[in-house]
């Protein structure tokens, strides 16, 4: 465990781990954690990491992440695991699921789409056809997403 002391120990919160390196920002993006959320957050990026070369790590203090926020997170950071802290020590301990479906976490990827009409607002539903690597296709025109360009359109 040396390489969690980058970040000291947080009485309360979460800390998630595993997040590929070089993503941590996106990460926040997706939790909806920006500087005017009060909470104290630490960032630590490019940490070695035996599994997968390197990794990010998020320490959010005061606030537990459920896991739908986590599981938000498949797009970007399929093998993120999240620590749940109390009292400085581990209460729970959750992963990123699959799902069959992404709901209303990220945009169709074809600017043609309906979803990207404003005349009906549409939920956007993403299928998940595989899971490693992830592939997605859009519930409303059927077309395979462009895992690049989806980044730029997480909700
Ligand atoms: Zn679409």
């Amino acid at each position: 465990m040396t390489e969690m002391r980058r970040v000291t120990a947080i009485c309360n919160g979460s800390v998630i781990d595993h997040i590929p390196a070089g993503a941590a920002l996106k990460v926040l993006r997706m939790l909806r954690i920006s500087g005017k959320s009060s909470n104290p957050v630490s960032l630590v990026m490019n940490v070695p990491s035996g599994k997968y070369g390197a990794k990010d790590i998020i320490k959010v203090e005061d606030r537990e992440l459920t896991q739908e926020e986590l599981d938000r997170l498949s797009i970007i950071a399929p093998h993120a695991s999240v620590a749940i802290i109390r009292n400085y020590t581990v209460a729970k301990k959750r992963s990123v699921e699959a799902h069959n479906e992404l709901v209303n976490v990220a945009k169709c990827t074809f600017s043609n789409c309906i979803t990207h009409g404003n005349r009906e607002p549409q939920s956007h539903r993403l299928t998940v056809i595989s899971v490693d690597p992830l592939q997605l296709r859009c519930h409303y025109c059927c077309r395979a997403q462009d895992m690049d360009a989806i980044i730029d359109n997480l909700l």
